[in-house]
């Protein structure tokens, strides 16, 4: 999967058309909800679901030709189905014992995306292919000029038109993206995750963890010890209580998109420089029962007792999160890119001494000295415990080319 975003150049008609059509889509949007609002607190608490909606736009349709009949039924059903989305996330919270916002109606200057589920219903990417100027078609719009700045690559599958300020774009979601290849480099590296560092390889250097979640995490332990300074159940919240609830959710949202940014740089940046990566396998049991902090000698004042190792595993927590992401934004890549990921077994990276740089191969918890120290007690091989981690996955990877050839 593959998503591309292109400005539209519009005519003025054109762009008067998409506005008519933002709006007629608003209020199909804001009539399906009000429809089920009523629903709702009607005493029967009957719900309406979207095969109702659904079976009822041909009738909208028919009765309001001008507002509703001209434009493509299927991105009607994407709108609807949008509203079925926001009300299922409803429900989901209610049930968990949440108290939800309910879904509300949105001001027509804030309903700004129009999705087509399938390409050649109701519109048509480069529909006119012959001439050197890409154009998409839209039903009720016509064809309008895209400024496509490069290449579209794989099967296009969805089209959307998306309103950003005064500037209109049409974003396009492609499968069956073939791979573009980059060329060999010969290298082959094995990247041992950690706490301490986002990960160490088997060159031994370390990709650090960013530095701006280190200085978020401070920011979201500060807002969540406010907001836990409010009364946990009360029927209705203070202004002062939402919004420092607010915050704490604006703080994990921004952490979460700059913390996928780094991640996509830096897998981009292994996949350019190595053809194949070895990693550490994860299982999902194994990582929400990551060991627990303990006292670091070399790391001083990590987990003092003044309520800094309250706040250390919160920074681990927090840095350690990603981890499955990651791994997974790097097989992505890798794929694309025509390079090869190989998870390994886990299973005491630490604790061997590595035969990649001619260890011995003993494998003994007494080997790790320390967080930071790896000293075989069989033949006195001394190194970086990071690095023995990523040499092993090395190796092992190695070990699974080897099976392969
Ligand atoms: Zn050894």
């Amino acid at each position: 999967m593959r998503a591309y975003k292109f400005l539209l150049r519009p005519t003025v008609g054109q762009e008067a058309a998409l506005r008519d059509m933002l709006r007629d889509h608003c209020s199909l949007y804001n009539g399906a909800l009000q429809e089920r609002r009523d629903a709702y607190r009607h005493s029967s608490k009957t719900s309406v679901k979207y095969g109702d909606q659904s079976a009822q736009l041909k009738e909208i349709r028919a009765f309001d030709p001008e507002r509703h009949g001209c434009w493509s039924f299927s991105s009607q059903q994407a709108t609807l189905r949008r509203l079925d989305k926001a009300f299922q996330a409803f429900f989901r919270r209610v049930k968990a014992g949440l108290t939800p916002g309910y879904p509300r109606f949105k001001g027509v200057g804030h309903f700004d995306t129009v999705t087509f589920a399938k390409d050649g219903d109701g519109c048509r990417w480069d529909s006119t292919p012959h001439d050197p100027q890409t154009r998409v078609r839209l039903q009720g719009v016509g064809h309008v000029r895209v400024h496509q700045h490069r290449p579209v690559r794989g099967r296009v599958k969805t089209i959307s038109i998306k309103r950003e300020g005064k500037r209109w774009y049409v974003v396009l979601v492609c499968d069956e993206v073939p791979p573009e290849p980059l060329p060999a480099t010969g290298s082959i590296v094995g990247i041992d995750m950690g706490t301490v560092h986002f990960f160490t390889d088997s060159g031994g250097v370390h990709q650090e963890n960013p530095k701006f979640l280190e200085a978020m995490a401070e920011e979201l332990t500060a807002a969540q010890q406010h907001l836990s300074t409010f009364p946990k159940r009360t029927r209705r919240r203070t202004k002062k209580h939402r919004a420092a609830a607010r915050k704490v959710a604006k703080l994990h949202a921004k952490i979460r998109r700059q913390r996928l940014d780094h991640h996509h740089k830096t897998a981009l940046a292994l996949v350019r420089e190595h053809d194949v990566i070895g990693h550490e396998r994860l299982n999902t049991a194994g990582m929400t029962k990551a060991p627990a902090p303990k006292p670091d000698p070399e790391q001083e004042g990590a987990f003092l007792p003044n309520g800094a190792a309250a706040k250390a595993g919160l920074n681990r927590s927090i840095l350690d999160a990603g981890w499955g992401i990651f791994l997974g934004i790097l097989a992505q890549k890798a794929e694309s890119a025509a390079r090869r990921v190989i998870p390994v077994n886990a299973r005491n990276t630490s604790r061997t001494c590595p035969p990649e740089i001619g260890g011995c191969g003993h494998v003994a918890k007494e080997n790790r000295v320390t967080q930071a120290k790896f000293e075989c007690v069989k033949c006195g091989l001394v190194e970086n415990a990071d690095r023995v981690g990523a040499l092993n996955v090395l190796y092992r990877a190695g070990l699974v080319l080897c099976d392969g050839a």
